[in-house]
């Protein structure tokens, strides 16, 4: 049995290094030193989770609970508990200053399965019993156990540790070959649970792993698109004849259907079900008995016009849900289908799998197909292009009718075509925020610049690529300030490269995503991405909470425009 102290001294010295290399090993060689059956557990702990993200097990304690299991295991004042959580910032660091007196030692078995009795209470006088438990789980903690637990209530373990990571570490513990944590990727993409992949590898081994498949109700990760210079570029890209079709600018949705049980999965795998339940109704009507669909959400006026992007924002909401149905219809355009009554069709060529979409979408008025057309040239690309940027649409995704669906890959089956790409600068960027300066004068006291990152899938690390100082109104720059603070770290993040002059004041946690828009590319001795590339006069556009940071823009892509 693993204690709940090993698991935090593990903590410790993940949080203390800032070699990305260093984290793999130190968590290798922790996975070697531990019986079997406890691996997925502390996979899904060390990530800040007691299931898949995608489950819908929520703990469902905010900072605020967290600070009263915190006052009432300490038997400290609640505004004493609350002076030091403004102090510090991190409900972790409060604990560890407060509780301490243990009882008993705790298990790593034991701390979890308390987790889960957290998450399964619901109801009348749930909040209560939640606080009680972490309460009780905090009563027996060391303070070191203590600032942890709290960490991973509160799902932000600031370690730097991401699921590529552990999965790196996973193929060195239990394979002895990093070069395996690509058949680890490989199922992550079909199956983005590591907890899954971690039990299946240290029970089953290897060729196990490499059997996980598409499952109903559990989402893969999205196919995504290539960018293209020249329209004139496809047919030798994939040959003709080629689907040309709409590229909507709403919210993805991968939706399953087992039965009459209904998820919807949003871009992030977050389950979103309950936000439309206009489209579960829908997508429960289907004529097939089980059924994944990809797809594209859009909201539309009374009249069935399309409308913009921010329209869907307000039905991200706990409360008046069935209201803003109303107030909000969507319709739901699909694109395509991975999986019909119990079999995977992601490795069947498009061509076909659109012929069964076609076969079980009947277009109606809130579900239909997304508006194609078959090409054998690219002028013909080009029309569809002309009427889509014409009623105001984003643009256009053309496909390879031979292509398989390419879980988790910006691959050559996909390419987008946008208006932007016709001008000067081809796109917008989706950079990670690394660390932030604090503003002077009116801006004083508040981050006002953001050190901002690309990723390299290859190495698993990040690298600066521009400093973002505007674009931001007032209010965004307050949510910004109060974003990061969250995502505060002590030292420069474990899988960032960064130049001592670009060195900023608070240094942040990978995590959060934001457009931005620049103006040219060069080449600068501050910036490490793509080996000293830097965006020039950048504009914040918009947080992109529907990406995580391995979802940011790469260093590849960067490198593909600088050759345009
Ligand atoms: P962008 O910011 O340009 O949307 P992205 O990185 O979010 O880029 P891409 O892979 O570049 O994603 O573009 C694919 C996205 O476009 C999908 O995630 C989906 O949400 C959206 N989309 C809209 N219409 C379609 C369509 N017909 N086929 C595929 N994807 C579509």
């Amino acid at each position: 049995m693993v204690s709940f102290g090993r698991l935090a001294d593990l903590y410790e010295g993940l949080e203390a290094t800032s070699s990305g290399n260093r984290l793999r090993e130190i968590l290798s060689s922790f996975f070697k030193n531990i019986p079997k059956d406890e691996v997925e557990r502390v996979t899904y702990l060390t990530l800040g989770n007691i299931s898949s993200d995608y489950a819908d097990v929520n703990l469902g304690l905010g900072w605020r609970m967290v600070l009263r299991s915190i006052a009432e295991a300490s038997g400290t004042e609640r505004a004493q508990v609350m002076k030091l959580f403004k102090q510090t910032g991190d409900p972790g660091l409060v604990a560890e200053r407060l509780v301490g007196r243990r009882r008993k030692a705790l298990s790593v078995k034991e701390v979890f399965g308390q987790l889960h009795r957290v998450a399964a209470a619901s109801g009348a006088g749930s909040q209560e019993s939640k606080i009680r438990i972490l309460a009780n789980l905090l009563r027996n903690a060391s303070p070191k156990e203590a600032k942890y637990l709290c960490r991973i209530v509160l799902m932000n373990m600031r370690l730097g540790v991401a699921d590529k990571t552990v999965l790196d570490a996973l193929a060195v513990a239990f394979t002895g070959k990093r070069e395996n944590k690509r058949v680890l990727e490989q199922a992550y993409n079909i199956c983005p649970d590591v907890g899954v992949i971690a039990g299946t590898l240290v029970r089953k081994g290897l060729p196990a792993v490499k059997r996980i498949g598409v499952m109903v109700g559990r989402p893969i990760m999205s196919m995504l698109c290539q960018r293209i210079d020249r329209l004139a570029e496809i047919p030798a890209k994939m040959g003709t004849p080629f689907a040309v079709e709409e590229k909507y600018d709403g919210e993805r949705i991968q939706a399953h259907k087992d039965g009459a049980k209904v998820t919807l999965f949003s871009r992030r795998l977050e389950d979103i079900t309950s936000q439309f339940p206009d489209i579960a109704a829908e997508i429960r009507g289907l004529r097939a008995k089980s059924v994944v669909i990809d797809s594209e959400v859009m909201p539309v006026d009374a009249k069935g016009k399309l409308l913009k992007f921010q329209v869907l924002m307000s039905r991200r909401r706990k409360y008046g849900v069935e209201e803003f149905a109303l107030k909000i219809p969507v319709v739901l355009f699909a694109f395509d289908v991975l999986f019909l009554n119990g079999k995977s069709l992601i490795a069947i060529p498009y061509e076909k799998r659109y012929a069964l979409l076609q076969r079980i979408v009947r277009s109606d008025k809130w579900l239909k197909l997304a508006n194609r057309t078959l090409c054998n040239d690219p002028d013909c690309a080009e029309e569809l292009f002309s009427k889509v940027v014409a009623h105001g649409g984003e643009g256009i995704v053309i496909k390879d009718l031979k292509g398989a669906y390419e879980a988790g890959t910006r691959g050559w089956r996909w390419i987008k075509w946008k208006p932007e790409y016709t001008k000067e600068l081809r796109d917008t960027f989706d950079l990670v925020v690394v660390g932030a300066f604090y503003g002077t004068g009116r801006r004083g006291g508040m981050l006002s610049s953001y050190l901002c990152a690309a990723y390299d899938p290859a190495k698993d690390r990040f690298g600066t690529f521009t400093k973002v100082a505007s674009g931001f109104s007032d209010a965004e720059l307050k949510s910004m300030h109060k974003r990061a603070m969250q995502l505060r770290i002590p030292h420069r993040p474990a899988r960032l490269d960064v130049k001592d002059s670009m060195k900023p004041d608070v240094w942040i946690e990978p995590k959060l995503v934001i457009e931005v828009l620049g103006a040219e590319i060069t080449k600068s001795p501050n910036h490490t991405a793509a080996g000293g590339l830097a965006l020039r006069f950048p504009r914040f556009l918009r947080v992109r909470t529907d990406k995580s940071a391995e979802e940011a823009t790469t260093v590849k892509e960067i490198l593909k425009m600088v050759k345009q």
